[in-house]
């Protein structure tokens, strides 16, 4: 199968890569270029039919993910349909089923129908569930529960997949030491290291990598190497695992490139503000360039009900130093599994803070929408101003809340310092 990669490599330009360049209003020759050096990817499964296409890497806009799924507490199909539509509606550029409880093939498969964007799963999830009903325990899962899971995935169209290959058992026993505050909170990366500490064998995935390949190759999905040992907490931030893993993943991308995969790398996490320009230049430098997806990062581990902000401060800064894709954070986040308006305020805040982030990134090219916006402050248009805002109705509830007067918002009213200067410029 020749993946975009492969076709880029060789000089071909596929229709996938015309509508990046025009989206991202970039010369498709240096697409084709990105892809073939692996610095860009573009997410679609040969499977899927109808699908909104996207880049994701160097020089592109910063795309934003957004996780979805049911947990094995909490199970509606419905819930879960509806987040799939309101992170559609409000922008998302991807979205992850993450589910884990309920009939996960039926979930997989309704939420890519109403899903136009890059799909994306954790297959190792299915394998560990499914083992413990049909076997008693996930950790009698065996290998050919975990590929056969990951090609089920790929049938049905995923486009891109977490897979846990970095973490090794040299790694899963240091776990055992207590070195952490916090651990694994990575769920593949606790159900791998569970899995190499009962069965004293090494990962699968990092085992039988070149096995994977193949098997992704055929459908020209994108391997997104999960961070099995993020930290969890700003204090186990950049210790021996987590830097571990990275050298292993670097190493892993190089594989993938040499197969002709496409791959990104997953980052954490938890670090402090002043570590995340150093995480993306370790990452970028060790992965010679694959496109960065982090999870957050969260600045502080204080921020339970609010961590959607922590997470978009530090996604903010993550965009501005090079990282590709975001994975938001909701208000649930530690405390529940998000409901609906949870979603909404939880993408909202990451894309805020993926634009933010290309504002440095990438200059004017993205800063039209903010020129635009100030100009229409400037002359109290309010009809522009409202419809463009990330949330049109919540902006004009808020203009409407204590006047339905037209004219200057009720913060200064007659002070308004635009209609003041407007007043001065007549009499002049
Ligand atoms: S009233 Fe004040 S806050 Fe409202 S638009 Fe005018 S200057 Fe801005």
């Amino acid at each position: 199968m020749a993946t975009q990669l492969i076709e880029a490599r060789r000089g071909k330009i596929t229709e996938e890569m015309k509508q990046v360049a025009l989206i991202e209003e970039i010369d498709v020759e240096k697409i084709v270029r990105r892809v073939a050096r692996g610095l860009v990817i573009i997410p679609r499964n040969v499977r899927r039919k109808e699908m909104k296409i996207i880049g994701i890497g160097a020089g592109l806009k910063t795309k934003v993910n957004v996780n979805i799924g049911t947990s094995t507490t909490y199970v509606n199909l419905d819930m879960e349909i509806e987040k799939a539509k309101i992170a559609i509606k409000y922008g998302t550029d991807t979205i992850m089923d993450l589910s884990t409880g309920g009939d996960l093939n039926t979930i997989r498969r309704k939420l890519i129908e109403v899903s136009p964007v890059p799909f994306g799963t954790v297959p190792i999830y299915q394998a560990f569930i499914e083992a413990t009903k049909k076997k008693g325990a996930g950790i009698y899962m065996d290998e050919d529960d975990i590929f056969n899971t990951i090609e089920l995935h790929m049938k049905d169209g995923v486009d891109f997949m977490t897979i846990h290959a970095g973490i090794t058992k040299d790694m899963a026993e240091r776990i055992t030491k207590n070195e952490r505050v916090t651990g694994i909170v990575s769920r593949g990366g606790a159900i791998l290291t569970a899995w190499m500490l009962h069965n004293e064998k090494e990962n699968p995935l990092y085992e039988n990598y070149d096995y994977l390949l193949e098997m992704v190759r055929e459908y020209d999905a994108v391997i997104s190497l999960g961070d099995a040992l993020r930290p969890g907490s700003i204090h186990d931030a950049h210790d021996y695992l987590q830097i571990a893993e990275m050298l292993n993943v670097a190493k892993l991308v190089e594989k993938s490139w040499e197969k002709g995969v496409q791959v990104m790398v997953e980052g954490p996490g938890h670090m402090p503000l002043n570590q995340i320009a150093a995480n993306i230049k370790l990452e970028k430098t060790l992965c010679k360039g694959a496109p960065y997806y982090v999870l957050g990062p969260l600045v502080t581990d204080t921020a339970a009900g609010y961590d959607h902000i922590a997470a978009a401060i530090g996604a903010a800064i993550a965009a501005a130093e090079g990282v590709d894709l975001i994975c938001y954070l909701t208000p649930a986040e530690h405390l529940s599994l998000p409901n609906i308006e949870d979603v909404k305020e939880g993408l909202i805040a990451a894309k805020i803070a993926a634009h933010a982030g290309d504002i440095v990134k990438l200059g004017e090219k993205a800063m039209k929408k903010d020129l635009e916006i100030s100009k229409a402050r400037a002359a109290l248009d309010w009809n522009k101003i409202l419809e463009m805002a990330y949330d049109t109705k919540r902006a004009k509830e808020m203009y409407h809340r204590f006047s339905t007067a037209k004219g200057p918002c009720t913060m200064c009213g007659e002070l308004c310092v635009y209609l003041l200067l407007s007043k001065f410029k007549e009499e002049k």
